[in-house]
């Protein structure tokens, strides 16, 4: 993206068109990361920033940098700063869903969005398909919520805001939907679907793998694509070199600095844990609202639990 383009969303985003008002000129300040991968959450007129949406994004796109890290041994893609950028479309939600694409009128109602808000962000964000410069991950708050990515940018609907926020009554799993950043997002990267039979628990099948995220891997042929494309490289994720701690039913997950999450496959409760403690061999985490405490072993084993400062009992078995 050229400067003046990136003027243009700051013009976008502060409304201050002509001015150079403080927050363009902080916008300009941080222009985007070369070669970084741009995810923009996108509020249509008729509706409003949510902070739980753009947390619930935050957080997905940041733990699907690191099982990319996790599945090519210490290389990823790199997230932009800020991790989320906001951008208000010109249209009515309700319009991205319904309105016949000019470019391609013959297109099935369901791939709308895309076309729509493509064309669109085509045009203010010169968000271009295969740009050489950015990949892009679009969440969009309009119906009626299917994914898609291709040749460098992908798209989800309100269905993947319901879903990462844990809202979801298709799948209240939280997993869920993180996979489902994992899966179009590899399209964006060129990835197809695995064929017909062939790793049908990897995280490019379009029925089984991702769903099951974290419990899903890249097939061997999607690694070797990945490990050779120019906008993944040696480096460490935003939030760590961390891992998913699974047990039989859930996972401790580091979200950031001192925060983890433990969430069920189940349901789409979260438990949230600071971190407290870590040595070269265990990781204390701790539930402050009821005073539980969780002792992770860094390699796989037993986990331990102790409730309102009492003696360790042995917990989880756990798999890395
Ligand atoms: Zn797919």
């Amino acid at each position: 993206m050229s400067h003046r383009n990136w003027h243009t969303v700051a013009a976008l985003l502060g409304g201050a068109v002509g001015m150079l008002s403080s927050a363009a000129a902080e916008a300009q300040q941080r222009r985007p990361l070369p070669k970084s991968v741009r995810v923009v959450y996108c509020v249509p007129t008729d509706r409003e920033v949510r902070q739980d949406y753009r947390k619930a994004i935050e957080a997905g796109v940041v733990e699907m940098q690191q099982f990319y890290y996790r599945s090519l041994f210490g290389r990823t893609f790199l997230l932009n700063s800020p991790i989320v950028e906001i951008y208000h479309p010109t249209n009515e939600a309700q319009w991205y869903t319904d309105h016949v694409p000019e470019a391609n009128p013959n297109a099935e109602h369901r791939f709308y969005v895309s076309e729509n808000l493509s064309r669109e962000i085509r045009q203010t964000l010169g968000a271009r398909r295969n740009d050489p410069t950015y990949r892009w991950i679009f969440y969009i708050d309009c119906p009626p919520g299917w994914g898609s990515g291709a040749q460098g940018l992908c798209i989800m609907c309100d269905a993947d805001l319901l879903g990462l926020s844990g809202r979801s009554k298709e799948d209240k799993r939280i997993s869920r939907w993180i996979g489902g950043i994992g899966h179009e997002f590899g399209h964006a990267l060129g990835l197809p679907h695995p064929p017909d039979g062939y790793d049908i628990h990897s995280m490019m099948d379009p029925e089984g793998g991702f769903r099951a995220y974290p419990d899903t891997y890249f097939a061997e042929a999607d690694r070797k694509k990945l490990l050779k494309h120019p906008f993944i490289a040696e480096r460490k994720p935003v939030a760590g070199i961390t891992q998913a701690a699974l047990y039989d039913g859930g996972y401790f997950v580091h979200v950031g600095k001192k925060r983890w999450e433990e969430r069920r496959t189940d349901s789409n409760s979260v438990l949230y844990f600071n971190e407290t403690e870590r040595d070269d061999e265990h990781i204390v985490i701790h539930d402050a609202t009821r005073d539980i405490s969780v002792k992770l072993p860094v390699s796989d084993g037993n986990c331990f639990l102790s409730f309102k400062g009492e003696p360790w009992r042995k917990f989880y078995q756990i798999k890395w």
